[in-house]
């Protein structure tokens, strides 16, 4: 059965979704990319989602240097290894690293694709979700990046085997340090991305201090907090909560639209959200067309009654 690799990134959802998404294609190998030890601290959980090898490139300066000894070690991977097809999470990081290999083995590369089939076609959604393109590399291997949650990951428990890979690093490949890595605080809500429940608030909210309505319905139901870009734009809510065409794709079980009116470059980042509810004063807004439960009505007024009705059903 042909090869296929996986390029983790840690234990997370898009790394379950290229895990299941690969299962389809062939015999699936996760190629963890890090410092010493990321692979051994990863290994449950790739296995867990249908990993049988797990390449751990590890070095030092893997993550000692931005992007391109990742890039190297990956190149020389798929040229020693000669895998079927590569998926890299489509990320900043992931298209680089997609690029930098496309180059170094003059391959092609598709990018934000969100399907790949066992011959190769891929499957891209552009014009904000409202043109589908199916697309092969035409030379070499599908090199694809796959965008978040465009597959429902599905576990596929194997037993995983390690291999270490001998990574080496050319000269070239350092010129960028990393000077410091600062992680964000998490705060206690769900990462938006990997949420099952999403509230998201629009310019409809009005100001920053009146988005607590939607931070208090969103805490109620353990959700995560999204915005449209208007509610970021106007300064209501943090741009990297921005869910739509240039922000964050989401597909929650529930995705919960309040003060939005629907507009296409916001429905391509949400569309996909297994039941959508939506709050709106205007009964005429675009968002009631894709809404699976549509209330007509003041948000103010609607989220805070939906809020007190799920407390008492809680008891
Ligand atoms: C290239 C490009 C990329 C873009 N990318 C994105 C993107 O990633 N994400 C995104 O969201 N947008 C994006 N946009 C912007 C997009 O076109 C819309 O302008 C934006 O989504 C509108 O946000 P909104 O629905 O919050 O605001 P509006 O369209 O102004 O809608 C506000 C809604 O709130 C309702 N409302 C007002 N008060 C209340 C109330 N008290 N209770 C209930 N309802 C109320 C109104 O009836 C209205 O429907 C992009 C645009 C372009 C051109």
């Amino acid at each position: 059965m042909a090869e296929v690799f996986v390029v983790a990134t840690g234990a997370n959802k898009l790394t379950y979704e290229m895990l299941t998404l690969a299962r389809g294609l062939g015999e699936v190998s996760a190629v963890v990319l890090g410092a010493p030890g990321t692979a051994a601290s990863i290994a449950d959980n790739l296995a867990e989602y249908g990993a049988a090898k797990i390449y751990a490139a590890e070095d030092e300066a893997l993550d000692k240097y931005l992007v391109a000894p990742k890039a190297d070690a990956l190149a020389a991977l798929v040229t020693a290894k000669s895998p079927a097809a590569v998926l890299v999470p489509s990320t900043q990081e992931g298209k680089e690293i997609a690029g930098r290999v496309a180059v170094a083995l003059d391959n092609g590369v598709l990018t934000d694709v969100t399907g790949l089939e066992a011959d190769g076609t891929a499957t891209q959604e552009i014009f904000a979700g409202a043109t589908v393109v199916k697309s092969k590399v035409a030379k070499g291997i599908p090199l694809v990046t796959v965008k978040p949650n465009s597959v429902t990951p599905e576990p596929a428990p194997a037993t995983a085997t390690i291999e270490a890979v001998e990574v080496s690093v050319a000269d070239s490949s350092k010129l960028v340090t990393v000077e410091e890595t600062v992680v964000e605080p998490k705060g206690d809500r769900p990462d938006l991305t990997e949420a099952n429940i999403v509230v998201s608030g629009g310019r409809g909210v009005g100001s920053a201090e009146q988005f607590s309505v939607i931070e208090e319905f969103a805490d109620l139901l353990g959700a995560a907090v999204g915005a449209s870009r208007a509610a970021t734009d106007s300064g209501f809510y943090p741009h990297k909560f921005q869910v739509g065409q240039t922000g964050t794709t989401v597909s929650p079980q529930l995705y919960v639209a309040a003060g939005i009116s629907g507009a296409i470059q916001h429905r391509a980042g949400m569309q996909t959200s297994k039941t959508i509810v939506a709050v709106n004063k205007d009964e005429g807004a675009p968002i009631f067309e894709i809404a699976d439960y549509g209330v007509v009505g003041d948000l103010f007024t609607v989220l805070p009654q939906a809020g007190e009705e799920i407390r008492k059903r809680r008891g």
